[in-house]
């Protein structure tokens, strides 16, 4: 099998993973990306000259890297340097108050107490509860299964599982579901939020998604070096198994021979043969055409909604008036208007609860002078129509004035101090998204079913990455590359995961 070769297309999380795995079992594989280095979405910009995580920076699942780094012989520990983080998250709201939450639970509900009261905090555990349960009900027969089924799952939950689920009531939103849960209002918003995770609306998203909840209490690392530090380091240990990564390489068009993947052809004018590809890009580039047309019905042609788009503003900067941590949230005190802005009106929200990333601290470290700072909005994955700059300076405004009401002053030393990113920008990283940043939109109970699998539709094609099962997150596409990796090593043969099993929805237990 040695001559098999792979084109992986992409250098994602999703892409670096699959590449990785099947060039440890013997395969020729290289990489191919239009961008300049590994990542993809995990990317560093480099404001004044300093580089900013302007990606993912919430480092949560360790265990998924755990399991693909033992199978390669060695451990996160022996490759990264990663720190748990104490305090999960902080959160401000317009009303002066503050919420830590805490990798202890114990200190979390005393936070809880403190913040609205006992009986409150006692509601805050029995969430906690069942977000657990629904966790561990979802882990193995959703999250671990190639290609999950409604049916096939609800018959594997056994009795205890869908008593979980019907507790839940998958077919309630997850804003709903925790207005059953919580009085206090901004309890409720804010493990709502967590559906913004997967580029959701909470008045949209199934309530089964409190499971993102769960995986954050489950503890949050810091990597050393950034979470470009995380893709850095996948990249070293595929060229130490033989990966051949070629940067500034778009790939313009899949090659096909006889019905079945053949190779590759390259902007640059280069083709490489290849008799299997993994795509690691949006599946939406696939429906659109953008790899050529005969792979449109690689993939499924319903137009799922795109999920949430950004903008975001890649920063060194000094920070007074307040005391950040890590990750910190600045919520306002309605919730509603920002996802009827985006998802109803398709518009940057006018009151968009805004995220900040304080890369230099939450590690036993307070910055001393300009910290390395990424404010982040929720925006429309609209990318592919022009944005009224008026608009984004009215979304700048308001996010600005939501931190200064909770006492956050920024300030810049020059326009350098400070680079934005647009879902327009989005869009050329990513195309044919619109610059959505985690696939399709999870909304309504059924969603998460309909996201394609790692098998698409043409022999040889294999589908890699947040838009495809079991969705976005840097470990839900590491998980979605190993499943590609899985799938294309078992139809040649090479493991013993036949093809039914896969496809019937056994785990992945290799
Ligand atoms: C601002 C932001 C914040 C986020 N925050 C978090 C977070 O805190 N925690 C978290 O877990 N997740 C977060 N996410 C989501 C997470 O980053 C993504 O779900 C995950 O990284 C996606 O990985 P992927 O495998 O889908 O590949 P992608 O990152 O989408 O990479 C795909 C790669 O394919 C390449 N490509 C596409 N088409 C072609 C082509 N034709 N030829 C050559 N190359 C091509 C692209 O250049 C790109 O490098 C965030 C995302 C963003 C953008």
């Amino acid at each position: 099998m040695a001559e098999h070769k792979v084109v992986v297309i992409g250098a994602g999380m999703a892409g670096l993973v699959s590449a990785l795995q099947l060039a440890n079992a013997g395969l020729q594989v290289t990489v191919v990306d239009k961008a300049a280095g590994p990542g993809g979405k995990i990317r560093q910009l480099m404001p004044n000259g300093v580089a900013v995580d302007s990606g993912p920076t919430v480092f949560t699942m360790r265990w998924v890297f755990d399991q693909i780094l033992a199978e390669l012989g060695t451990k996160l520990e022996s490759e990264l340097t990663i720190h748990p983080l104490n305090i999960l998250a902080r959160h401000f709201w317009e009303d002066g108050s503050q919420l830590d939450l805490f990798a202890d639970p114990a200190q979390s509900l005393d936070a809880v107490a403190r913040f609205a009261g006992r009986a409150e905090a006692e509601r805050f555990k029995h969430f906690c509860q069942t977000a657990r349960q629904v966790y561990d009900t979802l882990e193995g027969p959703f999250i671990k299964s190639p290609s999950p089924t409604m049916g096939q799952m609800m018959s594997s939950l056994g009795p205890r599982g869908l008593a979980t689920l019907a507790s839940v009531g998958p077919m309630r939103s997850l804003w709903n579901s925790l207005g059953r849960h919580f009085t206090d209002q901004r309890l409720r918003q804010l493990f709502a939020r967590y559906a913004t995770y997967c580029g959701s609306s909470p008045w949209e998203a199934p309530a089964t998604l409190m499971l993102i909840a769960q995986v954050e209490m489950d503890g949050v690392w810091a990597v050393e070096g950034g979470m470009h530090a995380l893709a850095a380091c996948l990249m070293r240990l595929g060229k130490a198994r033989g990966v051949n990564y070629l940067f500034n390489n778009e790939c313009e068009r899949v090659e096909l021979n006889q019905g079945k993947v053949s190779g590759v052809r390259l902007a640059k004018g280069d083709s490489l043969r290849a008799d299997s590809v993994v795509f690691n890009g949006d599946i939406a580039a696939l429906r659109k055409g953008l790899l050529g047309p005969s792979l449109q019905k690689s993939v499924s042609d319903k137009l799922p909604p795109r999920s949430l788009s950004a903008v975001t503003w890649s920063m060194h900067a000094d920070t007074g008036g307040m005391s950040l941590d890590r990750h910190n949230v600045f919520f306002r005190n309605t919730y509603a208007s920002e996802f009827e802005d985006i998802f109803t009106h398709g518009r940057l929200p006018t009151q968009p609860t805004v995220y900040v990333c304080a890369q230099d601290r939450g590690t036993g470290t307070t910055p001393e002078g300009a910290e390395r700072l990424l404010c982040l909005v929720n925006a429309p994955a609209r990318g592919d129509k022009t944005q009224s700059e008026d608009e984004l300076q009215a979304c700048a405004q308001s996010s600005q004035a939501l931190m200064a009401a909770s006492g956050l002053h920024l300030k810049l030393e020059s326009t350098a101090s400070c680079i934005r990113t647009t879902p327009q920008d989005f869009q050329q990283l990513f195309p044919a998204t619109g610059g959505a940043l985690y696939g399709q939109a999870t909304h309504g109970w059924m969603a998460a079913f309909a996201r394609s699998n790692a098998r698409s539709q043409l022999p040889g094609l294999y589908l890699a990455g947040g838009s495809v099962h079991p969705g976005p997150g840097v470990p839900m596409a590491a998980m979605s590359g190993r499943l590609a990796g899985a799938a294309l090593m078992a139809d040649l043969g090479l493991t013993s995961v036949s093809r039914k099993t896969v496809t019937s929805g056994g785990t992945l237990t290799h």
